[in-house]
């Protein structure tokens, strides 16, 4: 039977650690305790191909039917040109500067951490020559089908186009470059993570702090909260142990599910479990997003008490939507009884600017008082539950999720809108994340120059030589990462001594 009790999670987080400000070692302490350190699989050997998995024939029928959904995309793909890529250069600026992207590419984007994770074996399989990439030229063209024999290849072409950011589709049948020159059949999508995509454009409707581009460290709060109710029902609901979760660079997060068994998923699957998260219906003009049937849902009625802990904070205090008396309305509207509702607005016509801290407490407080004669109090109760869900619950971009070749962007891009690195969020701590602490590639440009600058590189001996990511506040992200990639590979060479097991082959792998 799964546990629905989530506060052994709750136990194992420290109370004493605020989430801002975050110096470089509170990050590193958030991300130490939840995934074990291991190393890195260190026998090299050549990649057995009779060995690689394919989804068997049902998958692959099933796979058949599922349709193309190539993103709409107005812009034209262009050939690239060669893009001599400039000598390494100091910039002094915060934020995002074209500049700054070779020296980012030449020597801090972690290439080789990415192909561990996308290839799960050291050496490259079809899990990653076939994998599809996508670039995003600075001219805004955009290259599909892009694929590569190994991380050298994938970072020299990178290095030599300098895109402003590439996206990780799925593993086809055959190598995407010659998906012209074979039959239709036998270029077919096969694997690649399960993703979500939370964006604050969502919840732009209900944030009050800011509006558009802009965020703060209280709306960041509905993404943290999504956050934690999604990484918890996809363990241990879905019993998905390998989920990636990525700051999107600007204002929203991406969930990428590491699993075998998730990457294997055909699109209806995907949208099976896309759904099982459905819990708002309605778009921004609905007035009440959430019909639940009583009683709950075992996963709502988790979800709830997770939302019940942030629901004060973030929105009674932080985001306090109902101070005015239009803001008023919107809370009647989602109120039952009529007589209790008359008597609330009188109130609230009384007290007006009363902040909606007081206007959630007076509801209770109206209520026993006994001013209305036709109250059904479980049914208060349950309003009162789905007011917590609508404004709270994970608000979920779920086409991203529904379609297996689904291109989504890579971690440690760099968003060219904030300069910020795409950096992975702890997904167990993600109240200890603040976006506003992420690096930007400026930023990072001038700590790398700054380190050299102090450590000349003659004088260094070669044993306290650092990797270029170390000398920069990027190191603790890299190295979550490492850590993540290496859990999903020791995993990945483990199901696969299984399976050679079980197939009557020799242990020796
Ligand atoms: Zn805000």
């Amino acid at each position: 039977m799964p546990s629905f009790d989530v506060d052994d999670k709750a136990a194992g987080r420290d109370p004493t650690e605020t989430s801002s400000p975050q110096s470089q070692s509170s990050v590193v302490h958030q991300f130490d305790e939840s995934i074990q350190t291991s190393s890195s699989p260190s026998t090299e050997r050549g990649f057995d191909l009779d060995r690689f998995e394919f989804p068997d024939d049902d998958e692959l029928a099933e796979l058949e039917t599922s349709t193309s959904t190539e993103r709409p995309r107005t812009r034209a793909a262009a050939t690239p040109v060669a893009i001599a890529a400039p000598l390494p250069i100091s910039s002094p600026s915060n934020g995002f500067d074209a500049n700054d992207m070779p020296v980012f590419y030449q020597r801090l984007m972690p290439f080789k951490e990415i192909f561990n994770w996308l290839n799960h074996f050291p050496s490259p399989t079809p899990s990653f020559t076939n994998r599809e990439i996508a670039f995003t030229l600075q001219n805004d063209a955009y290259l599909r089908y892009q694929a590569f024999p190994t991380y050298d290849a994938f970072k020299k072409e990178v290095v030599r186009l300098l895109p402003s950011r590439f996206e990780i589709g799925p593993v086809y049948s055959a190598n995407p470059r010659d998906r012209k020159i074979l039959r239709k059949a036998a270029f077919r999508p096969l694997e690649k993570e399960l993703v979500f995509d939370i964006d604050m454009t969502d919840y732009d409707e209900i944030r009050t702090c800011c509006q558009g581009t802009k965020i703060c460290s209280k709306c960041w709060t509905f993404i943290t909260v999504a956050i934690k109710v999604m990484d918890v029902t996809l363990r241990e609901d879905f019993g998905y142990e390998h989920i990636l979760w990525v700051y999107s660079g600007r204002r929203g997060a991406h969930a990428w599910v590491c699993d075998k068994r998730a990457r294997v998923l055909d699109d209806s699957k995907r949208r099976a479990i896309a759904s099982y998260f459905e819990v708002l219906k309605g778009g921004a003009l609905s007035s009440k997003k959430v019909n639940l049937r009583r009683p709950l849902h075992p996963f709502i009625a988790r979800s709830l008490n997770i939302l019940r802990d942030s629901f004060k904070q973030a929105i009674l205090i932080d985001q306090d939507p109902w101070r005015s008396q239009k803001g008023a309305e919107k809370l009647l509207a989602l109120l039952p009884d009529r007589e209790l509702n008359d008597e609330l607005r009188k109130k609230w016509e009384m007290y007006p600017e009363e902040p909606s801290l007081q206007k959630w407490a007076d509801i209770d407080t109206l209520a026993e008082q006994g001013v209305s004669s036709t109250l059904d109090t479980k049914l208060l109760m349950e309003a009162k539950q789905d007011i917590i869900l609508e404004y709270l619950y994970p608000r979920l971009d779920a086409e991203v999720s529904k379609h297996l070749n689904h291109l989504l962007k890579s971690p440690f891009c760099v968003h060219p809108g904030t300069g910020r690195v795409c950096v992975p969020i702890n997904g167990v701590r993600p109240e200890t994340f603040d976006p506003l602490d992420v690096p930007t590639v400026g930023q990072l440009s001038a700590e790398i120059n700054e380190w050299d600058s102090i450590h000349k590189a003659s004088e260094t001996p070669d044993k306290e030589k650092l990797a270029d990511f170390e000398k920069t506040s990027l190191k603790p992200y890299v190295e979550y990462f490492h850590r993540f990639v290496s859990n999903l590979t020791k995993e990945e060479m483990r199901q696969k001594r299984q399976r050679g097991v079980e197939a009557g082959e020799s242990l020796d792998f």
